[in-house]
């Protein structure tokens, strides 16, 4: 389930400046595919379409063979959760944060979220650590602690589809390795879609596809990339 084709698509914000000029690839239902390039190459772009912020203005987004423009908002949804770059979080306990990915979870189902994302240990901590409604105090989360609420919510929520949105790109290198763990527990199996910068970060993916001024350059595995340079 959730199988992603992009055909010959076209889009730009401002039409003397295209951003995408015709791009084709497949996600299979269950693999992994990153997206990597410079810095305004048109890669998160990529997810905004996905995700119906934009709508293409040439081609076709399909998932599982239909659409995306004929699927509802709130089902497309539904079928995409996303980590991105930098979470921002709800003024409230960490555990009401991992709820919001699917509210009429239990707390067992949201305690074990929290377990996988490994912050189990503060799930009834406030992410800025203090809560003006209620005058508390409590733990202020670092960035990494905020992605990993992110992806604990994305557990919960259980999406088919996943986009991993620089998710890594905000944290030293130390939290970027324990976070990129999670990270592939959550993507295993799942049809993930990964922004990403650096190659370095992009090893298990099944296919990368290398943007750059809006068509793809290149494509392969992390081995034959690395191979081709
Ligand atoms: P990347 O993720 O590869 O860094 P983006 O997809 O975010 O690149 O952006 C691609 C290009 O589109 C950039 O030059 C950026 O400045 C431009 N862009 C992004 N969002 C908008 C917008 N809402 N309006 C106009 N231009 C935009
Ligand atoms: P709603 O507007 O229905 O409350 P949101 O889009 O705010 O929905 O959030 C619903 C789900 O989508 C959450 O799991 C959240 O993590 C995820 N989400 C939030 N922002 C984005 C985004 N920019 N792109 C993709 N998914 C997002």
């Amino acid at each position: 389930r959730g199988a992603i084709a992009f055909r010959d698509v076209h889009f730009s914000y401002d039409p003397a400046r295209p951003i995408l000029k015709g791009i084709s690839f497949d996600v299979p239902a269950g693999r992994t595919v990153a997206i990597v390039g410079p810095s305004g190459a048109g890669k998160s772009t990529i997810s905004r379409l996905l995700y119906r912020f934009y709508d293409v203005q040439e081609g076709a987004i399909t998932i599982d063979g239909q659409d995306v423009r004929a699927v509802t908002q709130k089902s497309l949804r539904d079928a995409i959760g996303m980590v991105p770059q930098d979470t921002v979080l709800f003024n409230d306990t960490v555990a009401y944060n991992i709820r919001y990915g699917r509210p009429s979870a239990t707390e067992e189902e949201v305690f074990a979220a929290a377990e996988i994302a490994q912050i189990g240990h503060f799930i009834r901590a406030l992410p800025e650590g203090f809560d003006t409604r209620v005058g508390e105090r409590g733990l202020k989360l670092s960035g990494g602690e905020k992605q990993r609420v992110a992806i604990a919510r994305t557990v919960l929520k259980a999406p088919p589809i996943l986009i991993l949105d620089e998710a890594t790109s905000a944290l030293d290198t130390t939290t970027e390795h324990e976070i990129q763990a999670a990270l592939d527990t959550v993507s295993k199996n799942r049809t993930t879609l990964v922004i990403a910068h650096r190659l370095s970060t992009v090893i298990n993916a099944d296919e990368i596809i290398v943007l750059r001024d809006g068509l793809i350059a290149e494509r392969g595995t992390h081995a034959s990339l690395l191979a081709a340079d």
